[in-house]
């Protein structure tokens, strides 16, 4: 009899299919009563198809799941996981780094380029025919300028690759300093907001990284700095980002992530020091593909007793 997946969210279309024929699938966000389908399920359940925008994998509902075996993450926070609930259980948890790497640094880099040449702005200015009334104000040369980074990880490695590309000079800040990186590290991140001018946040969501870029980290970045966010919209404290946004005590803020999404602050939608994206950094076909071939290539190492390829810690 096949194993039975409860899963919070579709794959793409194909590699949905290929899931179905190995597993059998309850789509969840389809149940009329989703409460109703996990109580009469809950011996069947052995896995999770858990992703971070859809029904969070709380303690209750892994307590709710006794043969729950193993949590299968379509991408690589797993903040939206109670990942003490399911190692107090032995509950393996898989996650898809590395594949979505490259399109999130991408994004991270489309937006310090909308930000510092007002691209976003410019394409409207056209739009709106002000043009024939005069040039768009003057952007900022990135050449030269420091881009800090917030979490030297995989994805803020390749920003940092990236930045350095367009001659930008990387300095970061996390927890420790990396002996492998080239670039200079400040243990203290408002000391290292003082001396960027892009501060590029891509560290890990969750409670201990939780309004980290808070007011006076802002602040620090100074009138002319500019902010970009691509890890999750907790790490920055989004009250302080909107009064420092409103009395220009920053240039400007890209942001492709929000505390409460698809919420954007209303007043946000109003400035035009602000670049705003749907949470895309892993949103291509050929990211979301890969993302899906290893959320199944996991569920079967796990259930033919092969080792996961991704297991998170
Ligand atoms: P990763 O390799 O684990 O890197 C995370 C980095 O965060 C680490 O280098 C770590 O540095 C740093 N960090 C952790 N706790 C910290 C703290 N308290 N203070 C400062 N830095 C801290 O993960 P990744 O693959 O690069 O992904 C990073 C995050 O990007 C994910 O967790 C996810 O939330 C987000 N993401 C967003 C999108 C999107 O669509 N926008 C797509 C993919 C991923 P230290 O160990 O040195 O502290």
């Amino acid at each position: 009899m096949q194993k039975t997946v409860l899963a919070m969210q579709s794959l793409l279309p194909d590699e949905m299919s290929e899931l179905e024929t190995h597993f059998r699938v309850i789509r969840l966000w389809k149940q009329r009563d989703p409460e109703a389908t996990i109580k009469e399920e809950r011996d069947n359940i052995v896995a999770i198809l858990s992703t971070y925008n859809a029904t969070r994998v709380s303690e209750s509902l892994i307590e709710a799941l006794p043969n729950l075996e193993i949590i299968a993450q379509f991408g690589v926070g797993v903040n939206n996981i109670n990942i003490e609930a399911a190692a107090a259980r032995d509950i393996a948890v898989t996650y898809t780094p590395d594949v979505l790497t490259n399109d999130t640094a991408d994004i991270a880099v489309s937006l310090v380029l909308a930000l510092a040449r007002r691209i976003v702005e410019g394409d409207m200015f056209v739009r709106v025919s002000k043009w024939q009334n005069g040039p768009l104000p003057l952007g900022t040369t990135m050449a030269g300028k420091t881009a800090g980074i917030v979490g030297l990880g995989r994805i803020g490695q390749a920003i940092a690759r990236r930045l350095a590309a367009f001659d930008m000079n990387i300095i970061y800040h996390g927890r420790e300093e990396k002996q492998d990186q080239p670039y200079e590290y400040y243990a203290d991140l408002t000391e290292m907001a003082s001396a960027a001018d892009f501060l590029v946040v891509s560290c890990t969501g969750g409670e201990e990284t939780k309004n980290l870029v808070n007011y006076g980290v802002l602040e620090a970045l100074g009138s002319k700095g500019f902010l970009v966010n691509i890890a999750r919209g907790s790490v920055v404290n989004e009250e302080d980002l909107l009064i420092i946004l409103r009395n220009q005590a920053i240039a400007g803020a890209g942001l492709d992530v929000f505390a409460a999404e698809p919420h954007v602050p209303e007043a946000m939608l109003t400035m035009d020091n602000v670049v705003l994206l749907p949470h895309i950094g892993s949103a291509t076909i050929e990211t979301r593909t890969e993302m899906g071939q290893l959320v199944i290539r996991n569920l079967r190492a796990h259930f033919e007793g092969e080792p996961l390829l991704t297991p998170y810690q």
